[in-house]
């Protein structure tokens, strides 16, 4: 009899490490974590059942003790990424909370776990920082991993792997993930996770392409389907029809070239053909990231979001605190800038050790420096900790979102303040460093050119310059369609900030994501725009971009773009001048 060929399907997830492969599917899952029973547990059994949930976090704990040791000593950021691992094995939230349930509620360790980690995850869910969820995601891969050895269920032996396969899983922890050899893996696919997880970190620096967050990749898909992973757009095709595959395998052949090509001149500066040169920084959240800010051919951290140092507390950080990590920070970057925002929270944000007050609408609410303004010694403490650490190298201080002009000259005299009571304790700092307000909010906009004589530089926020000039909140999916850096209102924001700029002679950079978007980079340069920061990965594509550019060409262009009055114009018209230029990605669409 006839087998019926299985038909071509599309399932579309979350990139997670660009890249194509084609290959042979390979199933791997941990069988009955998803299957947990509730049984009650004596009082007199409950020291027993204390014991075996510690003596199941005691064998996981071995087990990711081995990777780590195998690991080689080059992959310093998978290296950290398991060790932050490690901790979670014995985190408060976690190992605490499930020996506290068992004992209190009498009931069996895996259920007490499963609740405990759903609650870790409940409590997160609200919160649409991308940086937060991911670190969730850790929690949960950790006590997955608990509940594995709990349950005696058979779990993945990645390295085990002889096969050149694509690896389907429900979900792979950073610990799995670093065990893919990669002469054999070819690429991996999971139904969870998601772009900023820590396993994405690791997948990207295997530089395989990988697909999270596709839902019903373990349901759809049977071992050794045939599977095309395409991690540039975050999409798989299962059982490929003919002409597909035809088609992949040239986009493959035409990426590899594509890669080779970027990484051979990452180090090389951002010069236009007709020489005019631009500084690419990174955005970082944590110290740490400077290795991969440096890999990447940074020229300086153009934005230090100071908000994740609050995270690993339950307090404020002290003055000293703040020093030791900023100290470092400019040290391991000198003799680069590192731009230091003071802290952002509320809005999008959240910090879990500050009572949050209920607000209707967060991000219209008192974010950023109105919450600053609003409890000064938290300020004063954070600008004093810059202030000190500006003996040690070059800093630049921001402040995030300037909505007038009293805000600013408030922002000035607690500076003053703040010189003054270091002067008074004979502390060693730098007071002359430059000062820098983000423009996100439009009513910035509008009062640039007043603005401007007040500070040294401005660096503008698109992120959240889109959603307050858009109407559109950024967490909301629902209008998420109308969040698009190419609109011809936020365009002339970005070119009514960069006149006000010039006119007063103060230096302007653009730190939110529209700088890393390849897309938005020839009317960006148009503009006159030369100091742009964005997520480390993102330098080498836009640094090659920008060296095949011309510069006068992108000036005659960006004229052209400001007569369009549509998105969906403006991005065609860049697609048509710059199709030889755009990457790969931008090529497909
Ligand atoms: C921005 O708003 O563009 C920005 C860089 O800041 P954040 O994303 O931290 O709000
Ligand atoms: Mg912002």
């Amino acid at each position: 009899m006839n087998q019926v060929k299985p038909r071509e399907m599309v399932l579309k997830g979350i990139s997670g490490s660009p890249g194509i492969c084609i290959g042979k599917a390979y199933m791997v899952d941990r069988e009955g974590v998803n299957i947990i029973e509730r049984y009650p547990v004596s009082s007199s059994m409950v020291p027993r059942e204390i014991d075996r949930f510690k003596s199941a976090v005691a064998n996981a704990k071995k087990e990711h003790a081995r990777i780590i040791e195998a690991l080689d000593e080059d992959v310093s950021e998978t290296l950290n990424i398991l060790e932050t691992h490690m901790a979670l094995f014995k985190d408060k939230m976690l190992y605490g909370k499930t020996i506290d349930t068992i004992q209190t509620e009498q009931i069996n360790a895996e259920w007490a776990l499963r609740k405990v980690a759903r609650k870790v995850k409940l409590m997160f869910q609200q919160v649409d920082d991308q940086y937060l969820k991911a670190r969730v995601n850790d929690i949960v891969q950790v006590s997955d991993k608990i509940m594995s050895y709990l349950l005696g269920a058979r779990d993945i032996k990645i390295g085990d792997i002889t096969k050149r396969v694509i690896i389907v899983a429900h979900d792979l922890t950073p610990a799995d993930a670093s065990q893919i050899q990669l002469e054999r893996i070819k690429g991996f696919i999971t139904d969870r996770g998601g772009k900023d997880s820590h396993t994405a970190i690791v997948a990207k620096s295997l530089k395989i392409p990988s697909v999270f967050g596709l839902a019903r990749a373990t349901a759809c898909i049977n071992n050794d389907d045939i599977l095309i992973v395409d991690g540039s757009s975050g999409i798989i095709i299962i059982n490929p029809e003919e002409d597909t595959l035809f088609k992949y395998e040239e986009r493959l052949a035409r990426f590899e070239a594509y890669r080779a090509d970027i990484e051979r001149d990452s180090h090389l500066p951002a010069v236009t053909k007709d020489g005019i040169s631009l500084s690419l920084m990174a955005n970082i959240e944590l110290v740490e990231e400077v290795v991969s800010a440096k890999d990447n051919g940074a020229d300086g951290i153009g934005l230090f979001r100071t908000e994740f140092l609050y995270l690993d507390l339950e307090r404020f950080p002290t003055e000293d605190e703040l020093l030791v990590k900023y100290k470092e920070l400019v040290e391991l970057m000198s003799p680069q800038s590192v731009t230091i925002r003071t802290l952002d929270i509320n809005g999008d944000k959240f910090n879990p050790y500050i009572d949050p007050v209920e607000e209707a609408n967060p991000a219209l609410g008192l974010r950023a420096v109105r919450f600053c303004l609003e409890n000064k010694d938290i300020f004063i403490t954070q600008i004093k900790a810059i202030l000190r650490a500006a003996a040690f190298g070059n800093i630049k201080l921001l402040i995030p979102m300037i909505s007038c002009m009293e805000e600013l000259l408030q922002v000035k005299a607690i500076i003053n303040q703040a010189v003054a009571e270091l002067e008074n304790d004979d502390k060693i700092f730098n007071k002359d460093i430059p000062l820098g307000i983000m423009i996100e909010v439009p009513s910035a906009v509008l009062m640039a050119d007043e603005l401007a004589r007040q500070v040294d530089f401005f660096s503008i926020g698109t992120n959240d310059l889109i959603q307050y000039s858009m109407a559109i909140d950024r967490r909301n999916r629902r209008v998420a369609h109308l969040y698009q850096a190419l609109n011809p209102a936020v365009l002339k924001m970005i070119k009514m900030t960069f006149a006000a700029a010039q006119k007063n002679n103060i230096e302007l950079v653009m730190c939110g994501e529209m700088a890393g978007d390849p897309i938005n980079i020839p009317v960006l340069l148009g503009f006159g725009l030369k100091n742009l920061s964005m997520n480390p990965a993102s330098i080498p594509v836009i640094k090659k971009m920008i060296r095949n550019m011309d510069y006068q060409k992108a000036c005659t262009f960006a004229q052209k773009v400001l007569k369009f009055s549509t998105v969906q114009e403006i991005t065609r018209f860049t697609q048509a001048e710059y199709k030889d230029i755009l990457p790969y990605k931008e090529m497909e669409e």
